[in-house]
């Protein structure tokens, strides 16, 4: 669940649309929570879906570390790629704000904590853009998100949390949750390192988020599986957590 103080803008027809903030959000504050209405599915329950249903996961759902493919359900899915991002990834079920967020300013994340299924370029326009974003980049920069994580935590309870009633949490996330009700500043949070599928790479051409999700799919499965099955490999946008275009 996005952050109620937020709208869905269209952005350009490079970019498509993006999340804007309609009023001043603190440092701190959780702009998105997994919640129980965002969708959760096996590799195996996409590739039984109708094509159409099948191609809007692998252009909006992301891939979490267990493989499953995540479908946010409101407009959090449209959430953009920014190498200088408003948040960064906690756990399994939150995005927390890393600075303040002015109202009209873009919320955006970090696709490289995704799994995303193949390197894109970047076009987000920051100070520091990477100019590429890959699946990979966690492995380098990991200590600087995490660093900035739990700078923003410090925060974190010292202002409104409207969406932490909504939130479905994991078991990495509880001691996040512990921490928040004891108003604690500190605590030691799961590291974006930790959050990358086993075996993530840049997919050959055609395989997109299958190569990350599909590492057990069922070999007879495989066999019948067409590659005109399967849906393209460059997915622009990111999910909601945020497949978004990059730009
Ligand atoms: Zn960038």
């Amino acid at each position: 669940m996005i952050h109620p103080h937020t709208e869905l803008r269209y952005v350009s027809s490079t970019v498509g649309h993006g999340v804007f903030a309609t009023a001043f959000i603190p440092k701190g504050t959780f702009l998105w929570v997994l919640d129980p209405f965002d969708r959760i599915l096996t590799v195996d329950e996409v590739r039984d879906l109708p094509p159409v249903l099948k191609q809007a996961v692998e252009r909006w759902a992301y891939v979490d570390p267990t493989g499953h493919f995540v479908f946010c359900w409101d407009h959090g899915r449209f959430m953009n790629h920014s190498c200088r991002p408003t948040s960064r990834g906690i756990g399994d079920a939150f995005e927390i704000a890393v600075r303040d967020v002015l109202p009209g300013e873009e919320l955006t994340c970090e696709y490289g904590i995704l799994n995303i299924g193949k390197t894109f370029d970047c076009a987000c326009g920051q100070l520091g853009c990477r100019g590429r974003v890959g699946p990979g980049d966690v492995e380098r920069l990991f200590p600087s998100w995490d660093a900035e994580a739990e700078d923003a935590f410090r925060h974190a309870a010292s202002v409104p949390q409207p969406l932490l009633p909504f939130v479905k949490a994991g078991p990495r996330d509880h001691a996040v949750l512990d921490a928040l009700a004891r108003g604690a500043t500190s605590v030691t949070l799961p590291s974006h390192r930790e959050y990358r599928r086993e075996g993530a790479h840049d997919a050959g051409e055609g395989e997109g988020l299958w190569a990350i999700a599909g590492v057990h799919e069922n070999p007879q499965r495989r066999a019948r599986t067409t590659r005109a099955d399967r849906p393209s490999a460059t997915r622009r946008r990111a999910s909601s957590r945020r497949v978004g275009a990059a730009r």
